[in-house]
C-alpha cells in the first residue's frame, strides 16, 4: 500500500438530539470525540483526511492540529448525502469512512479495514449478533432467527472509484457505506469489529466512554507530629494537642489528594508546583493549593472524578472529622462528596504513625 492514497472521511455533522449535548466536541479525558477519532484514523494509516461537519462544528474542526492534510466540506441532509459530498470532493486509492462518535475506534481496526479494501474492495467493521432478537409490530410478537445476523460499525473501507460510483448510483435510502456499496451490486468484505467500538448516541454511551477513558494517579504524603501547631487535615482543623510540621498548613491529605491528580494528569508534583523554599507558600491554605491544581487541569481539559485516600494515624481518632473533610475535598475539586472516599487506620503501634512521630496519607484519584 505504499504511496497510495489512504483517503479518511470523518462524519463530525450529526446532530445530538438525543445526547442533549454537543457529543462531538465535548472533551473525554481531555479530548473530543472528533480528535480521538482523528487520531486513530491517522495511526491507522489514513494518509489524508476529509472532515465533514456541521455548522455547529464547523469552527472547532478548523481549528484542530490534524497531522495529515486534510480539508473540510459540510455535510448534507442526510449520512448518505454528507458521504457523496465528501468522496466528491477528493480522489484517492481507499476511502475509509467513519463516524466521529465511534471515538473508541482502535488503530488496528482502522488499519484492518485497510487492508481489506487494499486487497478485497472492501473492509466492513461489523459484529456478529449474540442478544436474543425480537420484531415487535402493532399486531404481534415474534422472536427473529439471529443466525447469521451483524452490527454493522465504521470504519467502513473501500476502493474509492467503487464507493464513490455506489454512491452516485443511489438510488434507495441507507444509513451506512455498505448497504450503498451493496445496493450498487458489490459485495462486501467484512472485518471483526470491537464491542468498545460502541456509538455515542444515548448520555449513558458517554459515561460509559468515560469510565473507559479514566486517568489514575496516585499520592502520598506524611509530615512529623510536633507541638505548637495546628493539625489540619482536608481543610478541617482537628482538636489535638500537636500539629503537622511543614511550611505550607502541612495537610497531609490535601497534599496527598492533590499528587494523586497530579500524577493522574501527567502534571509535576507539588513539590515543583509550590516548592517549600518559596516564601508565597508559608503557611499556605493547602485547599486553596488544591483548587489551583483543580485549574491547571481543567487547562488540560480534565477533570476530578473520584477520589479516595487513607489516613495512617496512631491519634486522635479521625472518624468524627472524616464528613467534613470529604465536603471540604469535594467542594474544592468540584465534584459531589460522595465522590470522595476518605477512611483511617492506625498502625497498632508500630512504626513512626503508631509511635505518633507522623500521620501519613495515601490517596488515588482519578480524572476525565
Ligand atoms: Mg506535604
Amino acid at each position: 500500500m505504499q504511496n497510495e492514497r489512504i483517503v479518511g472521511i470523518l462524519l463530525c455533522a450529526g446532530s445530538s438530539q438525543r445526547m442533549g449535548f454537543d457529543k462531538l466536541m465535548r472533551p473525554l479525558a481531555g479530548k473530543s470525540a472528533i480528535e480521538r477519532s482523528m487520531k486513530a484514523l491517522v495511526d491507522g494509516g489514513v494518509t489524508e483526511l476529509i472532515f465533514v461537519v456541521s455548522e455547529s462544528t464547523d469552527r472547532y474542526v478548523r481549528a484542530l492540529n490534524c497531522p495529515v492534510p486534510s480539508s473540510v466540506v459540510g455535510g448534507g441532509s442526510t449520512r448518505s448525502d454528507s458521504v457523496r459530498n465528501a468522496l466528491l470532493s477528493s480522489d484517492g486509492d481507499v476511502a475509509v469512512i467513519h463516524d466521529a462518535a465511534r471515538c473508541l475506534v482502535s488503530p488496528d481496526l482502522v488499519r484492518s479495514c485497510i487492508r481489506s479494501a487494499a486487497e478485497f474492495g472492501s473492509g466492513v467493521a461489523a459484529i456478529p449478533l449474540t442478544d436474543t432478537v425480537f420484531r415487535k409490530t402493532d399486531s404481534c410478537v415474534s422472536p427473529v432467527s439471529r443466525e447469521g445476523l451483524m452490527r454493522m460499525q465504521t470504519p467502513q473501507a473501500f476502493h474509492y472509484e467503487s464507493i464513490r460510483k455506489a454512491y452516485a448510483e443511489q438510488t434507495v435510502p441507507a444509513t451506512d457505506d455498505c448497504s450503498v456499496f451493496l445496493q450498487s451490486g458489490n459485495t462486501p468484505c467484512f472485518v471483526p469489529g470491537s464491542e468498545d467500538n460502541f456509538k455515542l448516541t444515548f448520555p449513558d454511551d458517554f459515561t460509559r466512554a468515560e469510565r473507559r477513558l479514566l486517568l489514575y494517579g496516585t499520592g502520598f504524603d506524611t509530615h512529623r507530629l510536633v507541638e505548637k501547631r495546628k493539625l489540619i487535615l482536608g481543610g478541617v482543623e482537628i482538636p489535638f494537642d500537636k500539629g503537622l510540621l511543614g511550611h505550607s498548613d502541612a495537610d497531609a491529605l490535601t497534599h496527598a489528594v492533590m499528587d494523586a491528580l497530579l500524577s493522574a494528569g501527567g502534571l509535576p508534583d507539588i513539590g515543583h508546583l509550590f516548592p517549600d523554599t518559596d516564601p508565597e507558600f508559608e503557611g499556605a491554605d493547602s485547599i486553596q493549593l488544591l483548587k489551583q491544581v483543580v485549574s491547571l487541569l481543567a487547562a488540560k481539559k480534565l477533570h476530578p472524578r473520584q477520589i479516595s485516600a487513607t489516613i495512617i494515624a496512631q491519634r486522635p481518632k479521625m472518624a468524627p472529622y472524616l464528613p467534613e473533610m470529604s465536603r471540604r475535598l469535594a467542594e474544592a475539586a468540584g465534584i459531589p462528596p460522595a465522590s470522595v472516599a476518605l477512611g483511617a487506620t492506625t498502625t497498632e503501634g508500630m512504626n513512626d504513625e503508631g509511635r505518633g512521630l507522623c500521620i501519613s496519607v495515601q490517596a488515588i484519584a482519578s480524572l476525565c
